[in-house]
C-alpha cells in the first residue's frame, strides 16, 4: 500500500500557512489489511479509519458516483485498484485535490498548483455539481483565503448557479449546512462568504431573508452607507476584525432582518423592524438548527439592539427591563456578547468604522448597579415569594435612577 496527505495539509503547506489535521489516502490496501494494521474504522459508509496511535484519518482511496438526491444519494466504490488520480478527481477544487508522499513528491493532475498562483478557487471536474454541500464550502474557502487574494473562478462560480437554480440545495441537511456554516462565519473575512453565496444565488435559497436586504435603503444620517444588505456585511466584517465568537457574529448576520419586510412606502425608515424580524431569525435558526446559544443571543439582539444604541437615553425602568430580559444576574457573559453585537453593528457603518461607543460602558456599568442589590437585608425584612421579587425589582430601579444621574452629572 501507499500512502499520501491529501486535501488540506498539502494546499496550506504550499500556501505557507499552519497545518492543524492532516488527511490521509491509502492506495492499494484493502480493508481486512488495514484492521490487520490496528487502524480503528469509523463510520458503516465510508472506508475510512483513524490511525491507532496519531488518530489521523485514513481513507481507502475511493471513486463516488451519484445515485440519488442530496448526499445519502452517493455510491461509493473502495479497491485495491483505485488510483490516486481516480480518488483525486472527486475532490472539490483543484487547490484541495493534490497528494504528496513521504518524500514530499507532489502528485497534482488537475493543476491546483497552478490555481493557487493564480489565487482560484476552480472545481476539479463537472463531478462537483453532485454534491450542493460544494457550493458552501468553495464560499467558504473563499471567505478564508480573500485575504491571500483568493477569487471563485467564473466557470466554477457558473456551476455553483446552475446548482443554486436547480433545487439541490434544499437536499442538504441541517447539519452539514450549518457545519459549514459556523466554519464560514469563524473565518477572517465571513461577509466574502455571504457575497459569494449571493453572487451565485444560492443565499436566495438558503437564506432568503438576508438576501432581502439587499436593495433596502436606511437613513443616510445614520447609515452613510444606505444598503441594509452592504451594512450587514460591515456589521459581520467588524465582528471578525474584532475576533468576537460565533455567537456574536451570527447575531450580527440577522440582527436587521425585519428591515426587509418594512413596505416600500415607508423606506427609507423601519418602524417597529426589531420586532418584525424576530419570526424572521426564529425561521433561519430553526431552519439550520444552530445552537441554542447562537439562537438565543440573535434573538436577543434582533430584540433589543436599538435599546443598546439609545442606551443613555434610555429610562432607568427600561434599563431594568433589558437586565432582566437578559437576566444579566445569572448569565453576565449573553449580556457581554449583546454590548459586543450592539458595538459591531454601530461600526459597521460607512465612514464609522472607528468610532467610540460609550454605551457599551454604560450598559456594563448599568448591569453592574443593579447586580450590587443585595438579596439578604430584603430577606432579613421577611420578604418571601412575588413579594421578594417586587422588592428586589424595587431596589434595583433605585439603583439604575442613582447610576443615571450618576452618568449624567
Ligand atoms: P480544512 O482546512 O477546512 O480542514 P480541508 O480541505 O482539509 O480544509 P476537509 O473538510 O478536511 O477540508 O476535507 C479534506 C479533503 O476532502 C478536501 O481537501 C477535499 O479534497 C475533500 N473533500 C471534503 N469534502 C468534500 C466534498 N463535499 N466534496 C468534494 N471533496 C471534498
Ligand atoms: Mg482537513
Amino acid at each position: 500500500m501507499q500512502i499520501y496527505k491529501v486535501g488540506g495539509a498539502v494546499r496550506d503547506r504550499l500556501l505557507g500557512k499552519p497545518v492543524t489535521d492532516i488527511d490521509w489516502v491509502v492506495v492499494g490496501a484493502t480493508t481486512e489489511e488495514m484492521l490487520a494494521k490496528g487502524f480503528r474504522p469509523v463510520g458503516a459508509d465510508f472506508p475510512v479509519f483513524l490511525h491507532p496511535k496519531s488518530g489521523e484519518e485514513y481513507a481507502l482511496a475511493r471513486t463516488e458516483r451519484k445515485s440519488g438526491r442530496g448526499y445519502g444519494g452517493f455510491t461509493f466504490h473502495a479497491s485495491p485498484e483505485v488510483t490516486l488520480e481516480e480518488d483525486l478527481i472527486r475532490r472539490d477544487l483543484t487547490i484541495n485535490a493534490m497528494a504528496e508522499d513521504d518524500q514530499q513528491n507532489l502528485t497534482d493532475p488537475y493543476h491546483g498548483q497552478r490555481d493557487l498562483e493564480a489565487r482560484l478557487l476552480r472545481h476539479v471536474s463537472p463531478a462537483f455539481a453532485e454534491d450542493p454541500l460544494r457550493v458552501l464550502r468553495v464560499a467558504r474557502f473563499a471567505a478564508r483565503y480573500a485575504g491571500l487574494g483568493f477569487t471563485v473562478a467564473p466557470e466554477t462560480l457558473d456551476l455553483m448557479r446552475q446548482l443554486s437554480e436547480s433545487g439541490e440545495l434544499e437536499a442538504l441537511t441541517a447539519e452539514r449546512s450549518w457545519k459549514e456554516i459556523s466554519r464560514a462565519l469563524m473565518e477572517d473575512q465571513p461577509q466574502v462568504f455571504i457575497e459569494v453565496l449571493r453572487e451565485c444565488g444560492a443565499l436566495k435559497v438558503l437564506m432568503p431573508e438576508v438576501d432581502a436586504l439587499f436593495g433596502v435603503p436606511q437613513p443616510e444620517a445614520h447609515h452613510p452607507e444606505i444598503d441594509t444588505g452592504v451594512h450587514t456585511l460591515s456589521v459581520l466584517e467588524q465582528a471578525a476584525r474584532h475576533k468576537q465568537p460565533l455567537t456574536v457574529r451570527w447575531a450580527c448576520l440577522l440582527h436587521d432582518l425585519g428591515k426587509g419586510l418594512t413596505p416600500e412606502e415607508e423606506w427609507p425608515r423601519h418602524i417597529a423592524h426589531e420586532h418584525k424580524g424576530l419570526k424572521l431569525i426564529k425561521a433561519v435558526n430553526e431552519r439550520f438548527k444552530a445552537p441554542k446559544d447562537c439562537q438565543e443571543l440573535a434573538l436577543l439582539v434582533g430584540k433589543y439592539h436599538t435599546h443598546g444604541h439609545r442606551a443613555l437615553e434610555l429610562k432607568p425602568s427600561t434599563l431594568l427591563e433589558l437586565l432582566q430580559s437578559f437576566d444579566v444576574y445569572r448569565r453576565p457573559q449573553r449580556f457581554e456578547e449583546f454590548i459586543a453585537a450592539c458595538e459591531m453593528d454601530a461600526r459597521g457603518r460607512k465612514g464609522l468604522e472607528q468610532r467610540s461607543y460609550p454605551q457599551a460602558d454604560y450598559l456594563r456599568g448599568a448591569a453592574n448597579a443593579a447586580r450590587t442589590v443585595a438579596v439578604q437585608p430584603l430577606l432579613e425584612n421577611g420578604f418571601k415569594g412575588p413579594e421578594l421579587g417586587e422588592a428586589i425589582k424595587r431596589e434595583r430601579l433605585k439603583a439604575l435612577k442613582t447610576y443615571k444621574e450618576a452618568a449624567s452629572a
